[in-house]
């Protein structure tokens, strides 16, 4: 199906502050690289945007200037930049230039914590970002936010902007990824990212003394959607609303969950690069080829019959890990292997490290970003851990599926959504899953699915069906779709 307004495409433009392949530290890139791919192919005028960081250039070729020294002086406090471009198939992503805020190692910290500048950062990609589609004469439909990086867009819209007519019929979508990320900066940053005075109160951009970004995003966007059901529902409550739940419920009406969708072009198995053998349901056995290179990659000392648990994550509160630290010993006796990725918090980093000095050949951690590893994870491992304290929809449940190897996660937001218990239902389930984030129940949750691994057959009965399940984007764009023409009223 084409999707039109009328005769002309629907234009839709993406500004996200991560897009993979270019640059990432987590699901947003996921999502911003592959949801734009999904609504070209379903006949959108779709284009990115996003900053010029280090990575970008570092993962890049034939990536080229289009134009140069763009300013505009109704944006306040504004810097010349130039705009990049980048074309894959026929799908154009553009760059905001500015060497001083995005030609850095990281996106947005360092293990010592955030980018003093951040606020100055985001604030002016934001504006650039709005500088840049007049530049290129890009009049979208809707400019679809995502996160607090970009969540000043709509405030400028509607002030610094609305005097220009060719913003006047842009509609906003700010999607919620992480509702825990607020961009929350001291009340002195606002002339310098020019937020109106009048709008330093609670019922607008203050919260609790600070300015937070993400207030922006929530309270003038036209619309409002998050990445699972499950998420959309929970951030209404004080347990999951981070603070926010009141605004939330305030635009109740204009908030929509929309799952998100994998991109199968780069997270199967049977396609997939970075594995040593590439396998399927029909042909699962090389699976077992991809456990044995996982187990020599990372250096473990297990046997290729003992089950195989993989972690993936940012090393954040939010996903749960001080519960793995407490039950990783009882796992390791149950007899098995545990490889971790992850890189962030300090703290959680350094509990890691030490178990894997507690527990050597049995326990593998490995502190950085690694994608290549993490698909030898997915690929190689027979389980997947994700005991996430809340999860606004997680891909890693999804990509797991795929490639056989077994979700075990806690009950929330969206691993709620796509995991059934084996247990509650023998036919649909697809994992594991425990309800309270306690370590005893997550222990419970480990436990029956090493027992349920020593049924060989039975284990793989249970691959073979859940490589099968499909989580592509093609429904979740439709439902993007859908939601961009109601927001432009068509
Ligand atoms: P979040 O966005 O909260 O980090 P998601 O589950 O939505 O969590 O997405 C995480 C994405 O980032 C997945 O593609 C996962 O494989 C990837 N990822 C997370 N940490 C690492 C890491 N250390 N190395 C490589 N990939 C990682």
């Amino acid at each position: 199906m084409i999707f039109k307004i009328g005769d002309k495409k629907l234009k839709v433009l993406i500004v996200a502050s991560e897009v993979a392949p270019y640059a990432k530290t987590g699901g947003l890139a996921d999502v911003c690289g592959a949801l734009p791919k999904a609504l070209l192919k379903k006949g959108c005028d779709v284009r990115v945007i996003m900053p010029l960081y280090k990575e970008v250039l570092h993962n890049t070729r034939n990536i080229k200037k289009i134009q140069a020294d763009i300013y505009r002086s109704d944006l306040g406090h504004f810097e010349k930049f130039d705009l990049y471009s980048h074309e894959e198939g026929d799908l154009t992503t553009y760059f905001i230039d500015n060497k001083k805020f995005f030609d850095r190692d990281e996106l947005y910290c360092t293990s010592e914590g955030d980018y003093e500048d951040n606020a100055q950062r985001f604030a002016f990609f934001s504006k650039a970002s709005l500088a840049a589609v007049k530049a290129i004469g890009f009049k979208c439909d809707i400019m679809h936010l995502n996160d607090w990086q970009t969540a000043l867009i709509p405030m400028y819209l509607k002030n610094h902007l609305k005097n220009d007519s060719f913003y006047n019929e842009i509609k906003t979508l700010f999607t919620i990824h992480n509702l825990a990320y607020h961009g929350q900066f001291p009340k002195e940053i606002l002339k310098e990212v020019d937020i109106p005075r009048h709008l330093f109160n609670m019922h607008d951009m203050e919260f609790y003394g600070k300015v937070n970004f993400l207030k922006s995003g929530l309270l003038y966007s036209d619309h409002l959607s998050t990445v699972s059901k499950g998420y959309a529902k929970e951030i209404l409550t004080e347990e999951y609303g981070c603070g926010l739940a009141g605004v939330l419920n305030l635009r109740r009406d204009v908030l929509r969950g929309i799952t998100n969708g994998v991109d199968y072009l780069q997270w199967d198995p049977s396609t997939d690069i970075y594995l040593k053998e590439n396998f399927s349901a029909e042909h699962l056995h090389e699976k077992i080829i991809c456990k044995k290179d996982l187990i020599d990659v990372v250096g473990l000392n297990i046997d290729i019959n003992q089950p195989l648990f993989g972690i993936i994550t940012r090393l954040a509160w939010q996903k749960g890990l001080d519960m793995f630290d407490d039950i990783c010993e009882n796992i390791l006796r149950m007899g098995a292997g545990i490889v971790v990725l992850g890189k962030g918090e300090k703290e959680i980093e350094d509990k890691l490290e030490q178990l894997e000095s507690a527990f050597p050949g049995q326990i593998s951690v490995n502190i950085k970003f690694d994608n290549a590893l993490a698909h030898k994870i997915e690929g190689g491992s027979d389980f997947f851990l994700m005991p996430s304290r809340y999860e606004p929809c997680g891909l890693n449940q999804m990509y797991s599926l795929r490639y056989g190897t077994v979700p075990v996660v806690r009950a929330t937001g969206g691993l709620d959504d796509v995991i059934v218990d084996i247990k509650e239902n023998p036919e649909k389930g697809n994992g594991f899953k425990f309800g309270p984030a306690e370590k005893e129940a997550f222990l419970e949750a480990v436990t029956r699915a090493i027992n349920f691994y020593k049924d060989k057959i039975k284990f793989t009965r249970l691959q073979e069906k859940i490589m099968k399940e499909d989580y592509s984007w093609d429904m979740s764009a439709d439902r993007y779709i859908g939601l961009y023409k109601d927001i432009c009223g068509k």
